[in-house]
């Protein structure tokens, strides 16, 4: 066991800009061109590293602007000069050193169990509770505006032994979802279907639509209206035999508290840029499952160095059981930014054995893609 007593005294900071290969429409808005993450990198008294992606999306959770201030200026005084092994410390001191900032919080935690899982040789996953599967079911969304280019996706995907896809809902018309639905349904019977509406329904046509889609009978139906309304969300839930989801109604465990007391949905996405961390996402599907709701492992538009914390906290939680969909390292970044490629097998994200995360950003690409820093000469 290394020395979890040492000191941190490295902070640096890159701001990307990662290129992407396709268009993503979503209900509340599109990412197109680039992904925007800030990746931060913490230095121990012996040389060790860790690394941890904040992955913020402007409409969702937060700008990279504010993310990049609150690691640089509010989070990083918390940070230098404290001791490895004061996670819980330094992160109950994040929490109201800077308000919201979630996805600032989850990379500072992924950073400090990144460098004490190396210092200790032993993979984040055993310092969340220890491991409960070495694989995750992977799912792919379906979001790009020119179906024809996602008809070549799904055919790359079932090449790949993907099961699931999520596809995204609400962000053109009605007839556009059905008739992605019926393909689907005709052309890929062995894919099992998830919708997201990314709160893209207005009160008034929500019933309706939610309706017409609960016919094809997906796995779930996520988030159709706004993330406030949460009695349009319960009064849905109540329409309908498929499951309802709530995302975006639902960022950490005081958020689940409310929403499993309120009755708005039968299961939640986790995500930890949403949650603030790797330990209260864990919470929050803790809460769903005492409440009797099911959790999936939910991201951003992340690259694969958030897609690792991500594995490691549904690797050591047993609550979160419809898989992930950690796809965008593999099926939307023009290039990642890890060292080794993100492992996906046979449909299923692999949980990595080694130290720490297992596997690190290659500093060459966060030098190319950076478009501000803060590393130390
Ligand atoms: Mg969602």
């Amino acid at each position: 066991m290394g020395n979890l007593t040492q000191k941190i005294i490295g902070y640096d900071l890159w701001h990307l800009e990662l290129p992407v290969t396709s268009r993503r429409d979503h209900g509340i808005g599109s990412v197109e061109g680039v992904c925007e993450v800030v990746v931060l990198r913490l230095k121990s008294e012996d040389g060790s590293e860790g690394f941890g992606e904040a992955s913020p999306w402007s409409v969702f959770t937060g700008t990279p602007e504010a993310t990049y201030a609150a690691l640089d200026r509010y989070l990083r005084p918390l940070v230098v000069g404290a001791r490895v092994g004061d996670r819980s410390a330094i992160m109950a001191r994040a929490a109201y050193a800077v308000a919201h900032c979630t996805e600032a919080k989850a990379a500072l935690e992924t950073a400090l169990l990144d460098l004490a899982g190396r210092i200790s040789e032993v993979p984040v996953w055993s310092l969340l509770g220890g491991r409960c599967r070495e694989a995750i079911p992977l799912s792919c969304s379906i979001a790009n505006p020119d179906f024809a280019q996602d008809i070549d996706l799904l055919a790359r995907l079932q090449a790949d032994g993907v099961r699931i896809v999520k596809l995204k809902t609400g962000f053109k018309d009605h007839a556009f979802d059905i008739m992605r639905l019926e393909y689907l349904a005709q052309n890929h019977p062995e894919i099992s279907v998830r919708v997201d509406y990314n709160q893209g329904l207005s009160v008034e046509e929500a019933p309706a639509q939610v309706r017409d889609v609960a016919q094809f009978a997906p796995d779930f139906i996520e988030q159709p209206v706004r993330a406030h309304q949460f009695s349009m969300m319960s009064r849905l839930r109540r329409m309908i035999d498929v499951p309802l989801l709530a995302d975006e109604s639902v960022f950490g465990p005081e958020d689940m508290e409310r929403a499993a007391r309120e009755g708005i949905c039968d299961g939640v996405s986790v995500k930890i840029m949403k949650s603030g961390g790797l330990a209260r996402g864990q919470t929050v599907a803790r809460i769903a499952a005492a409440h009797g709701l099911t959790a999936y492992g939910g991201d951003m538009f992340e690259a694969g160095l958030a897609h690792l914390a991500g594995t490691h906290m549904i690797a050591a939680t047993p609550e979160i059981t419809l898989g992930c969909e950690f796809y965008q390292a593999s099926y939307f970044l023009k290039e990642d930014i890890l060292e080794n490629p993100f492992q996906v097998s046979d449909g299923q994200v692999v949980v990595p054995d080694g130290p720490g995360l297992g596997n690190r950003p290659d500093v060459n690409k966060l030098e190319h893609y950076a478009v501000a820093k803060a590393v130390a000469a």
